[in-house]
């Protein structure tokens, strides 16, 4: 069985095209539960509550909510058989086992130094602006911060003391450090380990069938988790943090159409227009679920396939990308930094913003590829610089939004730097990447 793809490609547009109208539809029908002074109800995330009308319960919170965590938690279902079996495929097929450290080091390296300069874009343009000067609190909603990991939790907590609880929490990290040495040891038990990876390399086949077969549901998913999104996020909030949102959308957009581009062509000299048509399938699914981990299947598929790198650097950048490489990430936590200074009248002086920097940059990599996960950490940087962590309560209402956009870069930053790792380590097979009917 083959995908039609671009009937596929298309009819996950349209779905995301239907879910904005039914979205913007829905958004008119229904209604949000109020205090006595008028104030809307928010949940322990700051989302507001919705009234109990029939469109709120049954069709919102009902038909939608269902249809959408299907689809969540069937791309969620394979990510970690996927990254496990792919992974170990792709480090036993390493013919050199020192390659490992430099595609490490290739990739951290492009993975930070992409992140800084997404940071740096956003503090930029945010000083330049000033989008939380002259703010009234109109918008603003009870925050009540929740912990987030210190990057030494993260870093410590890379080795699992159990393969099992690993997998049964989905910690990717720890998946890849055991999925890496398993690779290795098959790599190094001569005939035992070979008959051991032609089992994993059938495995993978499979799950990557399998990965066909749940896209075939995406053009549903990805309708009512739009949907879904577009009816309840109010766009009374957008109007009044307006600033704000276009800030973080236009240096999501500077990064994702210049950086990225100008790397590809600077580093790989590869066509960054054909990347970006191939890129299609897996915004889409990291702007509908704003989760860089369940896109991981598509992300994986779109570079193996489509793009032509080899699953020996894919199956290794993807997964870590998915995890510790958040550009959009850590340009929302930028300019939300700036914005909130300078709503609660604070200068930022040249040491604290390059704390910010240093810290957003650190943070993003802590920061899990599930949808929210910027905002708890963005906790950690203002912290870092003494601002009011309250304050994310002004944000937050158009969070979701954002968080779309952003995971949609995140994603193009792990296939932008797979690609030059890929190619610079000639793993790259370029009649696949320049072929438009590919994959
Ligand atoms: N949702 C983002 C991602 O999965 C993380 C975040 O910024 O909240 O990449």
């Amino acid at each position: 069985m083959d995908l039609a793809k671009s009937n596929l490609t298309r009819n996950i547009l349209i779905g995301l095209g239907l879910g904005v109208i039914a979205g913007l539809v829905l958004s008119q029908m229904i209604s949000f539960q109020v205090d006595e002074a008028g104030k809307f109800l928010t949940d322990k995330n700051g989302r507001k509550i919705l009234s109990d009308g029939f469109v709120e319960t049954y069709v919102v919170s009902g038909g939608l909510e269902l249809l959408g965590a299907i689809f969540i938690k069937a791309l969620k279902l394979i990510v970690v058989p996927l990254v496990f079996v792919s992974l170990v495929c792709g480090t036993a097929a390493l013919d050199d086992i020192r390659k490992l450290g430099t595609i490490g080091l290739k990739t951290l390296g492009l993975y930070l130094g992409t992140t800084g300069i997404a940071i740096s874009i956003a503090i930029g343009l945010s000083l330049v602006f000033k989008p939380g000067s002259g703010l009234s609190e109109v918008a603003k909603r009870v925050y009540e911060p929740r912990e987030g990991e210190s990057i030494l939790e993260v870093l410590s907590g890379i080795v699992p003391n159990n393969l099992a609880s690993a997998f049964l929490q989905a910690d990717m990290l720890q998946i890849i450090f055991s999925a890496v040495l398993l690779g290795v040891a098959l790599l190094v038990s001569g005939q035992p380990g070979q008959r051991i990876l032609n089992l994993f390399s059938d495995l993978n086949e499979v799950i990557m069938k399998l990965i066909v077969i749940i896209m075939f549901y995406a053009p549903i998913g990805v309708f009512a988790k739009i949907a879904q999104v577009f009816a309840t996020e109010g766009f009374d909030t957008i109007l009044a943090l307006g600033k704000y949102f276009l800030l973080v959308v236009v240096a999501l957009v500077i990064h994702g159409t210049i950086v990225y581009p100008t790397l590809l062509k600077v580093l790989s000299g590869l066509n960054p227009i054909t990347f970006f048509r191939k890129m299609r399938d897996p915004q889409v699914f990291a702007f509908s679920t704003a989760s860089s981990n369940a896109t991981i299947p598509v992300t994986l598929r779109t570079l193996e396939n489509r793009m032509g790198a080899h699953n020996k650097v894919a199956s290794f950048t993807v997964p870590l990308g998915a995890t510790i490489n958040m550009d959009g990430t850590a340009i929302m936590q930028g300019v939300a930094t700036v914005f909130i200074a300078q709503f609660a009248g604070i200068d930022l002086g040249i040491g604290q913003i390059l704390t910010v920097i240093f810290t957003a940059t650190i943070a993003s990599v802590g920061t899990a590829g599930v949808p929210s996960a910027g905002l708890i950490m963005l906790v950690i940087v203002l912290n870092q610089v003494g601002l009011p962590v309250e304050h994310i309560g002004l944000i937050i209402g158009i969070d979701r939004l954002l968080d779309m956009v952003r995971t949609a870069v995140n994603v193009t930053g792990d296939c932008a730097v797979t690609c030059i790792v890929a190619k610079s380590e000639k793993q790259l097979d370029e009649k696949i990447y320049n072929d438009a009917d590919a994959g």
